[in-house]
């Protein structure tokens, strides 16, 4: 028989143990790319033939252009999730991204992380970036990547509010934290072989630009990013992501 104390504390470590539990679905939920538990995101489609390149964190005014020139020699159209302030910055570079066939979306104002923002700043961030790049570029946007994938109920429903969808991706290495190219593009290679073997499209991550710092030397991202066109553009398609929705 349990004694009154042996079962207060079972009670109190379970409790924990639940909490932990709660916590940890609640991250995940939170931040993992392809959780739907806060509602549904746009990751990718059951079409192993198509791949989406994405761009985050520009436009930057070194690497944004030679990503232009890059795509346009290969005719590859692909999709920038622009930060808001930098876009602001560099409306002609918006302009030419457009003019290029590419697509275009909100990744917020500041790039800040948005599950631990309140919802007043969560709706700032969206709708003055959204705002600034309608009048840019004088279309709708419809598309909202969140910052760092993190999201929570408020973050979708603001998207949805201002007419976005949100995406996230299935394909992503850390191209930011500058490793060499080879290693950038086989880490991408061997996601996107996985996903084809699924059945799934590949959603593919990839930074021309830099929240945090504007003079961050993006030729690894390029490079990798010409690697991968070099290898799939004779057996796959690269679609914007708005070929999904
Ligand atoms: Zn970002």
């Amino acid at each position: 028989m349990f004694s009154p104390l042996a079962t207060e504390i079972s009670a109190g470590l379970s409790a924990t143990a639940g909490l932990a539990l709660a916590a940890g679905g609640c991250a995940y939920a939170a931040m993992w790319p392809t959780s739907q538990l806060f509602g549904p995101t746009l990751i990718a489609p059951p079409r192993p033939g198509e791949l989406a390149l994405t761009f985050d964190d520009g436009p930057n005014p070194v690497w944004t252009p030679r990503l232009l020139d890059l795509l346009a020699s290969h005719d590859v159209h692909a999709t920038f999730f622009l930060v808001g302030s930098r876009a602001q910055a560099q409306p002609a570079l918006v302009r030419q991204i457009v003019a290029a066939g590419h697509l275009i979306g909100n990744h917020s104002w500041s790039h800040l992380n948005l599950a631990l923002s309140s919802g007043r700043r969560i709706d700032e961030e969206l709708s003055r970036t959204s705002q600034a790049l309608e009048q840019i570029v004088g279309a709708p946007i419809r598309y909202f990547r969140p910052p760092f994938g993190a999201r929570r109920p408020e973050v979708l429903r603001a998207a949805r509010r201002l007419g976005m969808l949100p995406v996230l991706w299935n394909a992503m290495t850390s191209d930011w934290k500058n490793p060499s190219a080879d290693a950038i593009a086989s880490q991408l290679t061997h996601k996107i072989d996985r996903l084809h073997r699924q059945g799934r499209a590949a959603n593919i991550v990839l930074h021309d630009g830099s929240h945090s710092d504007t003079a961050a030397n993006r030729a690894p991202s390029l490079a990798a990013a010409a690697q991968l066109i070099a290898h799939y553009q004779s057996t796959r398609r690269f679609v914007t992501v708005s070929a999904w929705k």
